[in-house]
Order: structure tokens, then sequence, then C-alpha cells
């Protein structure tokens, strides 16, 4: 394998989830279908469209929670929980037009780094949201080189800085493994058998059932706001297309939580086909703002070097 191959399966990643984010934002909540009703051939344009309070090619709470992350890996060297949280803190504090619910509950609480979601899941218990694994790919793509076990670890802990619960710790830990095969060329759908195996046996089950080949997102017993579906949709996404384009659109078509699911797609789908398969009209547009960090947006050739370093 080419160094440059891996690099630019990593930009793919870094740069695809953030696409999708934006690509995603003005639907959500819509309808199934909403985004191929309104853009029927695929590769036609205008799509990075805006809406909802959205500019067009403006990235979300997503990314900008993922581009923390990946900032604060590369200013302090290593993970640095306290740092990122932090940061977080710092970005929420700015009012940035979306946050999630049970995110902004735990960073504005007043609680230490390593208490704030801990004591957040003990008085609301049901906290399996996606919004820990929706800023996953910087940190996925950093870990990679540390194998299965160091990336599902660190996965973990960077998602109980603001969940509680296991199950979404679970969640993201199989997107990093699935993102560090990508970028080792393997095969992420065929590594979710062994990639199970990794799972905390509480939540193997749950998530055997939502990553299985024959799973389709109508089958969701919750709104894919919550983890599993969020992340079952992703994989499914990946595995009935054959494109970054593809797989973003389906992620939209699902309708609902659709900028997450997005992201979480084009984090995957980018690993998997690299950057050049990202549209250039769609990665044109995309900037990607940061509340609470001086003004600073940042473009797509800022992403790139974000994930250059990261993958280093
Ligand atoms: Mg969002």
């Amino acid at each position: 394998m080419t160094e440059s191959f891996r690099t630019a399966r990593a930009l793919g990643a870094v740069i695809g989830s953030a696409v999708g984010d934006a690509l995603g934002a003005p639907f959500e909540f819509g309808p199934e279908g909403a985004f191929s009703a309104r853009f029927p051939e695929p590769g036609q344009g205008g799509e990075m469209c805006g809406g909802g309070g959205w500019e067009p090619g403006e990235a979300t709470d997503d990314t900008q929670m993922a581009v923390l992350v990946g900032e604060s890996l590369l200013d302090c060297g290593r993970l640095e929980l306290p740092d990122v949280f932090r940061r977080f803190q710092r970005w929420a504090a700015a009012e940035p037009k979306d946050i999630g619910l049970q995110t902004e509950a735990v960073l504005s609480s007043g609680d230490a780094w390593d208490m704030a979601a801990a004591l957040h899941f003990q008085v609301n218990q049901r906290t399996a949201g996606n919004g820990a694994l929706m800023r996953a790919t910087p940190a996925a793509v950093h870990f990679a080189r540390a194998g299965r076990d160091a990336t599902m670890d660190a996965a973990r802990r960077i998602a109980a800085l603001t969940h509680g619960d296991r199950a979404a710790w679970e969640g993201t830990a199989i997107f990093h493994e699935l993102v560090r095969v990508a970028l080792d060329e393997g095969d992420a759908s065929a590594a979710v058998p062994a990639t199970l195996e990794a799972v905390h046996p509480d939540h193997r089950d749950r998530y055997a059932v939502v990553l299985a080949p024959d799973w389709h997102p109508d089958q969701a017993t919750e709104f894919n706001g919550a983890v599993w579906p969020c992340l079952g949709s992703a994989v499914w996404a990946l595995r009935t297309t054959s494109s970054y384009e593809d797989a973003v659109r389906a992620a939209i078509d699902l309708g609902g939580d659709t900028d997450t699911v997005a992201a979480v797609t084009g984090g995957l789908a980018g690993a998997v086909y690299g950057i050049s398969a990202v549209p250039e009209r769609w990665t044109g547009v995309l900037h990607v703002p940061l509340p609470g960090f001086g003004g600073r947006v940042l473009r797509v050739g800022e992403l790139a070097e974000l994930g250059r370093r990261l993958s280093g």
C-alpha cells in the first residue's frame, strides 16, 4: 500500500464526513426521499442547497465538534480528555446554531469533565443518542495506526465525555474500527463480525441486529437520532451503494437526523473510496464555522491539512 493512498482515504474520511453533514443539514427531520425528490439525477449539481438556517455548504455541530477533537489531539500530541472537554465547553458557550440537547446539558452542567456525563446519565438514563458517534471521524483517523483495541478504547473515552450510556461508547468504537479497516485497505463491511467480537458483551447483540447484512433502516426500533439505527443506517448505506456520492444520497434520503446519519456515512464511505470520490462541487462550498474560537471558519484546504496531520 502506498502512503499517498492511505492519506487519500484519511482525507476522504475527514472531508467526506463534513460534506455529508453539510449536505444533509437542510433536510433534517424531513421525510424519506426528500433529497432524491429535489435532486433526482446524481451529479446534476446544486445539491449543497442550504436551508433550515444553514448556508449552502455550512457544516453543523457534528463537524464542528469533530474538528475540536482533531485539533486537541494535534495540539496536545495525544488524547487529553480534559482538554477536549474544555474545547467543547468553550464552543458550547458561544451558542452554536445547533447542539444536541444532552451534549448541551452535560457541557453546561458545571460538573467536572470526568463526572458530568455520568451524572447526567444517572438522572436521565436514556442517553444513547448519536451525538458522540457523529464527531468521531478525526479521532478514528488519528488512532487507526494504533490498532483495533487502542482505537476502540480511545473512541469509548472520547464518547464518554458527553455520553454516559455505554451503548453510545460501543457504537462509536465500532465506527472507529471500521474506519481503521478501510484505511488499511480492508473491507469495512466484511469486518463487522470480527468487530462485534470486540464490543462489550452487554451491547453486542443489539449492534449485531442493526449491522447484519440483511438489516434495513425501515426495521429500526428507534428514531435515527439514537446511536444504533444511526450506525446501522450508515453501514447499510455503504453496503447497498458503490460510490461515496450514492452512499451519502441514500443516507440523507432516509430522513430524520439527516445531517448526522450522512456525516457518519460520509466518514465511512470517504475512508473506503478516498478523497477523489468526494465531488468537488460539494467540497468547494464546504465550510466549518467554529463558534468560540475567534471567528475561525475552516474550508476544505484546512480540513485536508487536519486530516493529513491526523493520519500522520
Ligand atoms: Mg448536526
